[in-house]
C-alpha cells in the first residue's frame, strides 16, 4: 500500500528560506549561500520523507518565491519589460519578475485559489515566444536522485497555468489565452522527455483549475493537451492532482477520459461529493491518490476515521491502486509541530503540522497494507477523544448562544437613511467628512514597547503610560491636520486578528507555525480550538482614553468576526459559521460596550469578507449568506445613533456587492487605489443604498505624497458617480507601514482636497 505528498512548505521549520532570501536581497550574501540553504532544506525534506517510508515523494515543488513564476521561467514566458534575452533564466531575471527592479515593476500578485498563498500571474500575449529557459524540474529529479530518492517531478499543468494567466496589456479583451496551449505544449514535450532520461518513471500535473466551475470549451482543452502529450508520455505513470473543493460531475468525467493518465489526485477533506463520485464510476485499472489528510489545517487526523474511507475505496478501485495522499500541498500549513514548545501540552497532542502529517500518511498506507502501527493508532484515538470532549473545547453557554442565532436574521432596526440623519446631528460633521482607516505608523520604539511588555521586561504602568503618549501624540497631529474623525492609531497592536485573538478564549498562539503568504513573508495564523467567548471588555480601555484626550468623534476600532475566522487555523469540529456566529457574540459585547462608554462611532473591518468566498458558485450563497449575517450580528443592537463604519481592502467586491449592502453598515470604506471602472458600479448601487462611502483617495501602499490637485481630481471624479452627502475622504487603507515623514504630508494633502471642494460644491 503506497503513500505520496502533493507537496511540502519550501519555507524550512524556522523560516529559513525567508532569512536567506532576504539577505541576498539585501545584498549581504552571495548567490551561492542562498543555494546552499536551499539545497539544505530540500535534501532535509526528502529524507524526512523517505525516512517516514512515503514511496511517492515530490520533487520540484521548492520554489525561491513561486512555483507558478517557475512555470513562467520554465516556458521562457518573460515579459518584454524585464529585458530577458534568452538563455537559462538566472536569479537576476526571475526576481526581478517577482519583485521589480530599479527601472521595472514587478509583475502581478494574486491569492492562489481560496488560500492565503499568492503566486506571480503570468502575462500572456499573442506574440510571446516560448521557449525552454529553466531547467529547475530536471535539476531537482536529479538531485533527489543523488540522494538516493527517486522522485515524483511535479509540473503546474499546461492548462491550470494558461487558465490562472492573464492576457497581456492591450489585448485584454479580445485574446483567449486557452489559444496558447499549442505553442506551451512543445516545451512540455521537452520538459517530460528529460525527466524521463533522467530515469523518473511518475510525473504529477498539478491540475487545480478542474475543481473551479468550467465551461465545455475550458474542459476541451483538458481533452486536447493531454491527447497531445500523450506520446511523450508514454512509458511514465502520469498523476493529475486536483485540490482545494469537489470536483464537478463534468470535469471528473473529462478527468478521468484523458489520454495517457494512469492516476487521479483527489482532495477528499472538501471533496464529500467527490467521494461519491468515485463510488459510483472510478474508471478500472487506474491509481486513485486518496486525499485524505488535510493540507490546509493543522489539526491531527482522525486516522480511524480515515482508514475507513480509505477500507471503502479499496473496495472500489482495488488494493495495489489506493494511495493514500494529502487532500493538497502541505504549502498551507504550518512546518513543523516539535518547535512548538510554548504550546499546552494537551492541545498541541490535537494538532499535526507538515512534518506529522507525512507522518500521518504513511501510518494509514501501513495499516492499509495490514501492518497497523497499534500504538500510533490508539496515542491519535486519545487524541480525539480528549478533543472531543475537553472542558477547554466546549462552553454550554456559547453554544446555546450561537445555536440560537441559526435561521434567524439580525439587523438593526431603522433604516441606513434615518440612522445617518440621527448620527448627523449627533456629530455635526462637514461635508465630504475626512478619517483614517485606523493605524498610524508603527515606529520601531513602540515595537519595542510592546515586546518589552509581553517579555515582563517593563511593568504594566510604563507600557500604558507609553501606548498613552502615543495615543496622545496621534491625537494631536489628527487634531494639527483637522481631520474629522480620529482614530487612536492603533498602538497597542500587534495585528488585527492576533490581538482580539489573545483576548479571546478559544485560541492558542504557536511560535513558529509559519505559513508562506507570498515571497519570503509568512504569516502566523492563530488557532481557534474551542468555543469563543470574552472574559472581558478588549478596547474600552484604549478607545475612552482616546477619546478623553480630544472633543472630536474617536472611531472605535475593532477586527469583524469573518476576518478573525478567515486569517485563523478554524477548528474543524464544528462548521465554519457556528465558530463565526460565536466570534460574532464576542464582537457585539465589545460593540455595546464601547457604546456605553462613549465611542459614537464604531468601525468592524472586514478586511477577509471576500477572500472566504468558496471557489464553487454553488456554495457562494450559503457563505455570503452566514457571513453578512455574522456582520451585522456584532451591531444589531446598537442606537441609531452609533454609526457603525465597515472597511475592505480588495477592490474585485463587483460580485459581491448586494451582500456587502446586505452587511447594513453605516459607512464603508473601501480600497480603491486603481480607481478602476469596475468599482464604480459598486458605488453606483451604493447610491441606491444611502449609506456613506469611502473609496480611498490614496494609496498607502506606496510612499509616494500625493499632491492636493491629484487627490481633488480623483474625489471630483467620484462625485460624478455619487451623491457628494454620502462621500467620504479617507486614505485606502491603514497607516501602520508608512514613515511620519509620508503620512503627515500626505494626511495635510488629502484634508486640503476636502476643504477646496467643499467651497466649490
Ligand atoms: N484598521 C486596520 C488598520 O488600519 C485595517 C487594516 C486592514 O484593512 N488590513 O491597520
Ligand atoms: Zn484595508
Amino acid at each position: 500500500m503506497a503513500s505520496h505528498i502533493v507537496g511540502y512548505p519550501r519555507m524550512g521549520p524556522k523560516r529559513e528560506l525567508k532569512f536567506a532570501l532576504e539577505s541576498f536581497w539585501d545584498k549581504k550574501s552571495s548567490a551561492e549561500d542562498l543555494e546552499k540553504v536551499a539545497a539544505d532544506l530540500r535534501t532535509s525534506i526528502w529524507k524526512q520523507m523517505a525516512g517516514a517510508g512515503i514511496k511517492y515523494i515530490p520533487s520540484n515543488t521548492f520554489s525561491y518565491y513561486d512555483q507558478v513564476l517557475d512555470t513562467t521561467a520554465m516556458l521562457g514566458a518573460v515579459p518584454p519589460r524585464y529585458g530577458w534575452s534568452g538563455g537559462e533564466i538566472g536569479f537576476d531575471v526571475y526576481f526581478s519578475m517577482a519583485r521589480g527592479n530599479a527601472s521595472v515593476p514587478a509583475m502581478e500578485m494574486t491569492k492562489w485559489f481560496d488560500t492565503n498563498y499568492h503566486f506571480i500571474v503570468p502575462e500572456l500575449g499573442p506574440d510571446v515566444q516560448f521557449s525552454y529557459a529553466s531547467h529547475k524540474a530536471v535539476t531537482e529529479y536529479k538531485e533527489a536522485k543523488a540522494l538516493g530518492v527517486d522522485s515524483v517531478p511535479v509540473l503546474i499543468g499546461p492548462v491550470s497555468y494558461l487558465l490562472l494567466s492573464k492576457p497581456a496589456k492591450g489585448v485584454e479583451k479580445t485574446f483567449s489565452l486557452i489559444s496558447l496551449l499549442g505553442k506551451i505544449l512543445p516545451v512540455y514535450k521537452e520538459v517530460i522527455s528529460e525527466l524521463k532520461a533522467a530515469g523518473a518513471s511518475w510525473i504529477q500535473f498539478d491540475e487545480p483549475t478542474l475543481v473551479m466551475d468550467l465551461d465545455s470549451h475550458k474542459l476541451q482543452a483538458f481533452t486536447d493537451a493531454y491527447s497531445e502529450l500523450e506520446s511523450t508520455l508514454s512509458g511514465l505513470n502520469v498523476l493529475i492532482e486536483t485540490y482545494f473543493a469537489d470536483i464537478p460531475a463534468k470535469a471528473f468525467k473529462t478527468l478521468t477520459s484523458l489520454k495517457g493518465v494512469s492516476a487521479y489526485g483527489f482532495d477528499l477533506v472538501r471533496g464529500t461529493k467527490t467521494l461519491d463520485l468515485i463510488k459510483s464510476e472510478f474508471p478500472k485499472g487506474k491509481y486513485l491518490f486518496a486525499g485524505v489528510v488535510d493540507g490546509r489545517n493543522i489539526w491531527a487526523n482522525d486516522l480511524a476515521s480515515s482508514l475507513s474511507t480509505l477500507h471503502e475505496l479499496e473496495g472500489i478501485v482495488g488494493k495495489d491502486k489506493l494511495v493514500v495522499s494529502t487532500s493538497c500541498s502541505l504549502l498551507h500549513t504550518a512546518v513543523d509541530l516539535v518547535n512548538e514548545t510554548k504550546l499546552d501540552k494537551e492541545i498541541k497532542s490535537w494538532l499535526a503540522f507538515a512534518a506529522q502529517k507525512v507522518v500521518e500518511v504513511n501510518a494509514l498506507a501501513k495499516a492499509l497494507a495490514g501492518e497497523k502501527d497499534e500504538a500510533f493508532f490508539s496515542a491519535n484515538a486519545a487524541a480525539q477523544a480528549s478533543r472531543k470532549s475537553s472542558p477547554r473545547v466546549t462552553n454550554e453557554a456559547v453554544q446555546k448562544a450561537a445555536a440560537a442565532l441559526r435561521g434567524s436574521d439580525h439587523r438593526r432596526a431603522t433604516n441606513v437613511t434615518a440612522r445617518l440623519d440621527a448620527q448627523q446631528k449627533k456629530l455635526d460633521l462637514p461635508i465630504l467628512p475626512t478619517t483614517t482607516i485606523g493605524s498610524f505608523p508603527q515606529t520601531i520604539e513602540l515595537r519595542r514597547v510592546r515586546r518589552e511588555y509581553k517579555a515582563n521586561k517593563i511593568s504594566e504602568d510604563d507600557y500604558i503610560k507609553a501606548i498613552k503618549e502615543e495615543i496622545q501624540k496621534v491625537v494631536k497631529l489628527q487634531e494639527e491636520l483637522d481631520i474629522d474623525v480620529l482614530v487612536h492609531g492603533e498602538p497597542e497592536r500587534n495585528d488585527m486578528v492576533e490581538y482580539f485573538g489573545e483576548q479571546l478564549s478559544g485560541f492558542a498562539f504557536t511560535v513558529n507555525g509559519w505559513v508562506q503568504s507570498y515571497g519570503s513573508r509568512c504569516v502566523k495564523p492563530p488557532i481557534i480550538y474551542g468555543d469563543v467567548s470574552r472574559p472581558k471588555p478588549m478596547t474600552v480601555f484604549w478607545s475612552s482614553t482616546a477619546q478623553s484626550m480630544t472633543a472630536r468623534p474617536m472611531k472605535g476600532m475593532l477586527t469583524g468576526p469573518v476576518t478573525i475566522l478567515n486569517w485563523s487555523f478554524v477548528r474543524n469540529d464544528q462548521p465554519r459559521f457556528e465558530t463565526c456566529y460565536q466570534i460574532a457574540l464576542a464582537i457585539k459585547d465589545e460593540v455595546e460596550d464601547l457604546q456605553k462608554a462613549g465611542i459614537n462611532v464604531i468601525q468592524i473591518d472586514e478586511a477577509a469578507l471576500r477572500e472566504g468566498l468558496p471557489l464553487r458558485k454553488s456554495e457562494q450563497a450559503f457563505y455570503l449568506d452566514w457571513a453578512v449575517h455574522s456582520f451585522r450580528i456584532t451591531n444589531c443592537g446598537v442606537q441609531d445613533t452609533t454609526q457603525i463604519h465597515t472597511h475592505m481592502c480588495y477592490s474585485n467586491f463587483n460580485d459581491i456587492i448586494h451582500s456587502i449592502i446586505d452587511m447594513d453598515a453605516d459607512v464603508i470604506t473601501i480600497e480603491n487605489s486603481r480607481s478602476d471602472e469596475k468599482l464604480l458600479s459598486v458605488f453606483r448601487e451604493g447610491v441606491k443604498y444611502g449609506a456613506g462611502i469611502g473609496p480611498g483617495v490614496y494609496d498607502i501602499h506606496s510612499p509616494r505624497i500625493p499632491s492636493t490637485e491629484e487627490i481633488a481630481d480623483r474625489i471630483n471624479k467620484m462625485l460624478a458617480v455619487l451623491e457628494k452627502n454620502i462621500l467620504w475622504v479617507n486614505p485606502d487603507c491603514g497607516l501602520k507601514t508608512r514613515k511620519y515623514s509620508e503620512v503627515k504630508p500626505a494626511l495635510n494633502n488629502m484634508v486640503a482636497a476636502a476643504k477646496l471642494l467643499r467651497t466649490q460644491l
